[in-house]
């Protein structure tokens, strides 16, 4: 388990509010930790299933419904590309848009070195070329280190989804160095490039800390457009809104970032919040649930459906279970295997997860509303 205790992580808990005058979350504590109801995926289910929703392709407010009315009567994957792993909820932050319900608190959900090998083993089976570390704060795992050295020496690409402020905690700051060596991909999140947006949502100081990261990572090579030093960063909307065009926002982060900071990165990418967690919270104490869900059903794009992440993407829970994406994962929606209905990541076979069902609910929305949104930002131009 991790030694965050012992690191003496500076952590990011509830800001001052009354000084952000901004509509969107603020951080908060897990919903576990206030063990709110919403820390139930079942509860987070009927309270999407509550709204009226007579809207979309079939005005059923049946995702799989309006995805079989578009062309597409089964959804099944396509070829496993990405291997994604999730080490853990432990995180030295506490965001309030977290999807994950992470933070300081969830120290017992780590993935242990016997499910770490379980999934190499895996990756080996499975052809994936890329694997896609996230978390929590993956880099908290204390296999963290030992898992991208395996997976590199593999010849895989590797992506650490990270969130810029650890890698200012002493303990991690050799990281952005050995990621160079290695030429992990850094997957940074930052909800603005501007300090107002992002301390509102992930918690004061968070700003001056994320550039500081940024800044580390540009002096080992990182966003400079070396194709083994590469740096994305992460924006999702501040607020009841869909995300803005990436390739635009692309372009004004950059300009923005370097004319004020002297910070460079590589590609930016734009998710949708998904609804569900401590955002679906934030949307219900605001009165925004149905209006938010509206507005992903009156933006549901047919055209993502091809791309959506489930369907070539294989995602792994600290404890070894697999789901289609990391957002079932939360919802704990483990994929039903044909036959044999939920395996451990030691019995992956690339067959069965090739021939199964993806399993869908209202939060799939969220991945189908206007150019689409996946681990990889936008699905559609
Ligand atoms: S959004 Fe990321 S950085 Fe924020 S609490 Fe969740 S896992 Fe941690
Ligand atoms: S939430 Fe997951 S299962 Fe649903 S559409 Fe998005 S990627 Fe697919």
């Amino acid at each position: 388990m991790s030694n965050a205790a012992d690191d003496m992580i500076p952590l990011t808990l509830a800001g001052d509010g009354a000084s952000v005058n901004i509509e969107g979350p603020r951080t908060t504590t897990s919903l576990r930790f206030r063990r709110s109801p919403l820390a139930s995926p079942e509860e987070q289910i009927r309270q999407l299933e509550a709204v009226d929703l007579a809207v979309g392709p079939t005005q059923s407010g049946n995702f799989f419904a309006d995805v079989s009315h578009s062309g597409w009567p089964t959804l099944k994957p396509a070829q496993l590309d990405i291997f994604q792993i999730n080490l853990g909820k432990l995180c030295n932050m506490t965001c309030r848009h977290c999807h994950v319900d992470s933070g300081p608190d969830r120290t017992k959900e780590n993935m242990d070195r016997a499910t770490v090998d379980a999934c190499i083993e895996a990756i080996e089976k499975s052809g994936a070329h890329t694997v896609d570390l996230t978390g929590g704060a993956p880099e908290l795992n204390p296999n963290f280190e030992y898992l991208v050295d395996r997976v590199t020496q593999m010849g895989k690409h590797v992506i650490d989804r990270c969130n810029l402020t650890i890698l200012t905690v002493r303990r991690y700051q050799h990281l952005p160095a050995w990621f160079a060596k290695r030429g992990v991909e850094v997957v940074c999140s930052l909800p603005h490039y501007r300090k107002l947006g992002t301390d509102a949502q992930r918690g004061d100081g968070t700003y001056e800390k994320s550039l500081k990261a940024l800044k580390m990572l540009n002096e080992v090579g990182y966003g400079q457009g070396d194709p083994r030093r590469k740096l994305t960063l992460v924006t999702n909307p501040v607020g009841a809104f869909l995300a803005g065009n990436q390739a635009s926002l692309e372009t004004e982060w950059k300009d923005a970032l370097k004319k004020n900071h002297d910070v460079s990165f590589d590609t930016l990418i734009a998710l949708n919040n998904m609804p569900m967690s401590r955002y679906l919270e934030w949307l219900l104490e605001k009165g925004k649930l149905d209006e938010y869900m509206h507005r992903l059903l009156d933006a549901f794009n047919p055209s993502t459906i091809a791309g959506l992440m489930c369907r070539n993407t294989l995602s792994v829970s600290w404890d070894g279970k697999m789901y289609d994406c990391d957002f079932n994962q939360q919802l704990e929606m483990e994929i039903d295997f044909p036959g044999e209905e939920r395996l451990h990541v030691r019995d992956f076979d690339l067959d069965k997860w090739l021939q199964h069902n993806i399993r869908t609910e209202r939060h799939c929305y969220g991945c189908t509303a206007g150019a689409g949104s996946s681990c990889g930002g936008a699905i559609t131009e």
